[in-house]
C-alpha cells in the first residue's frame, strides 16, 4: 500500500496514453480524420493528460468546466472538483463549422507535423477570452505572455474526451530526467517515502533554489526537483543546459538518497498565483505532499504581488487539494549573517552592493534571483560567486558565450529587490 498522497480527485492515475495494438490501430484510423491543428500549449496539454499529471481530466474542457473553473476553480462535470486553469483546445471559426458534434477528430501538432492524439467532438464553443484573462492571469495586458497566447488563440473552443497517440520527442531529448506520474511515484515508494516536496524550476538552480530545497528535506522525507521541460520565453536558458547546470549543482550540494529529479512537459503559462494551484494539482499527481513555493512563483514582469501565490493557497477551499504549500519567505545571502537566509530569519536590513565587476562593496543583502544572474551573464558581467557554485556558472558561462544574437533581459522590480514585501 502505497504511503504517497493520491492522486487529485482519483484513487488511481488516469494515464490518457493508449499503447500496443489499440494504440497502432487508432492511429492508423486517425490518419483518415479531419485534423484539427494545435498550438504548442495545447499540444503540452495533451501530453500532460496523456501521462496522467492531469488526472481525472478526460479530455479538453466543455463551456461548463471552462466557466467553473475561470469563476470557481470548480468542474461541473467532475462533481465541483478543484481545477484552477481552463484546459481547452481552440479552432478557427471555418474548421469548426465544418465539424459536426460527434464527430471524431485528429489531434495535429503544427510543430513536429503528427498526430498526436483523437478526441471525439462533444461540444463547440465560444468564450469571452477577455474574461478568461482577466480571472486566469488578473490583467488583460496583450504584453503580458500569458494573455498573448489566449488571445491569438481561434474563436471556437472545442471539448470532448481525448486519446493520446504520442509524448512527442520529449522522453527522448530528455531521457535523463524526463519522467511520467507513475515513474517518479515508483522511485518514492521505493525510497519508501511518505512526505515529498515538489520544486518547481524553469531556471538554472541557483544558491536560493538550493536553500530552499535544503529546508523542504528538513521537513519532508526527499525533494522533487522538477523542472519544466516544454516552451519558455525568449531570453529564459534552454532546457538542456538547465539540466545540465542543476545537475552540477545537485552533485555538489545534496545526498543522493534525498533527492530525486524529474522532468515535465507543460508550457509556461506564466499565470503567477493561479499557475502555482496548477503545479500544485499536478504535483500531487506525481506523488509530491507539498510544492515549494517561493517568491514570485511563476510569475512574470511586474504582473503579480511577490507573494500572491501564497496567499491564494488561503483563499481556496481547504480541501481543494491534498498536496500543500511549503511557502517560504524572500530568501537571499547575508553577508553579515555569512550565509544563506531569508526575510524571516535574518536581522540585518540593507541591500548588499555589488560593483559591475562583481566585487562586494559592503551592506547585508544579497537577492539571487535568476533574472539578475541571466542579465550579468548575458552582459558577460562578472557573477558574485554567493550566486550560485562555480561550476554552474562555468556551464552557463559556456552557454551565454555561445549565443551569437543576445536577447536583451528586463529587470522588473522583483529582480532588483525593489519591491517591497506585500
Ligand atoms: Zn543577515
Amino acid at each position: 500500500m502505497s504511503k504517497l498522497v493520491p492522486p487529485h480527485g482519483s484513487r488511481e492515475l488516469k494515464p490518457l496514453l493508449l499503447s500496443g495494438g489499440v494504440l497502432n490501430q487508432e492511429k492508423k484510423r486517425a490518419e483518415g480524420l479531419k485534423k484539427v491543428p494545435m498550438t504548442s500549449r495545447e499540444t503540452s496539454d495533451l501530453i500532460m493528460m496523456g501521462i496522467g499529471a492531469f488526472t481525472p481530466l478526460d479530455g479538453f474542457m466543455g463551456k461548463d468546466d471552462w466557466k467553473g473553473v475561470c469563476d470557481d476553480y470548480k468542474m461541473p462535470s467532475k462533481g465541483g472538483l478543484f481545477w484552477p486553469i481552463p484546459i481547452t483546445l481552440s479552432a478557427t471559426q471555418e474548421l469548426a463549422d465544418s465539424i459536426k458534434a460527434g464527430q471524431e477528430v485528429a489531434l495535429w501538432d503544427t510543430e513536429t507535423e503528427t498526430i498526436m492524439g483523437s478526441m471525439t467532438v462533444t461540444e463547440k464553443y465560444t468564450v469571452d477570452k477577455k474574461h478568461e484573462c482577466q480571472q486566469v492571469f488578473k490583467t488583460t495586458d496583450p504584453e503580458h505572455p500569458g494573455v498573448a497566447k489566449v488571445m491569438d488563440q481561434g474563436p471556437v473552443n472545442l471539448a470532448g474526451p481525448v486519446k493520446v497517440f504520442s509524448e512527442s520527442y520529449y522522453p527522448e531529448m530528455f531521457s535523463e530526467i524526463y519522467q511520467r506520474p507513475e515513474d517518479s511515484r515508483k522511485v518514492f515508494e521505493e525510497r519508501g517515502w511518505s512526505t515529498v516536496a515538489a520544486l518547481q524550476l524553469r531556471n538554472p538552480m541557483h544558491g536560493s533554489h538550493a536553500y530552499l530545497a535544503w529546508v523542504a528535506i528538513e521537513v519532508c522525507d526527499g525533494v522533487y526537483i522538477h523542472q519544466l521541460v516544454g516552451k519558455l520565453k525568449p531570453g529564459d536558458i534552454p532546457a538542456e543546459v538547465r539540466v545540465k547546470a542543476i545537475q552540477a549543482l545537485v552533485d555538489a550540494q545534496f545526498r543522493k538518497e534525498r533527492v530525486v529529479q524529474g522532468g515535465y512537459p507543460m508550457e509556461m503559462r506564466y499565470a503567477g498565483p493561479r499557475e502555482a494551484l496548477l503545479h500544485a494539482v499536478f504535483r500531487q499527481n506525481y506523488g509530491c505532499s507539498h510544492l515549494i513555493v517561493g517568491r514570485d512563483h511563476a510569475g512574470v514582469g511586474d504582473y503579480y504581488g511577490p507573494f500572491d501565490a501564497h496567499n491564494i493557497f488561503n483563499e481556496i477551499p481547504k480541501d481543494a487539494l491534498v498536496c500543500q504549500p511549503l511557502c517560504m519567505d524572500w530568501t537571499f545571502y547575508c553577508y553579515d549573517c555569512g550565509t544563506m537566509a531569508s526575510m524571516k530569519t535574518c536581522p540585518h536590513e540593507s541591500k548588499a552592493e555589488i560593483d559591475d565587476n562583481g566585487n562586494y562593496k559592503g551592506g547585508s543583502r544579497l537577492l539571487l534571483s535568476g533574472t539578475m544572474l541571466r542579465k550579468l551573464m548575458s552582459e558577460g558581467k562578472p557573477v558574485p560567486k554567493e550566486f550560485s557554485r562555480p561550476e554552474v556558472i562555468a556551464i552557463l558561462k559556456e552557454y551565454y558565450d555561445s549565443v551569437e544574437e543576445k536577447v536583451e533581459v528586463k529587470l522588473h522590480g522583483a529582480a532588483t529587490g525593489d519591491v517591497k514585501k506585500q
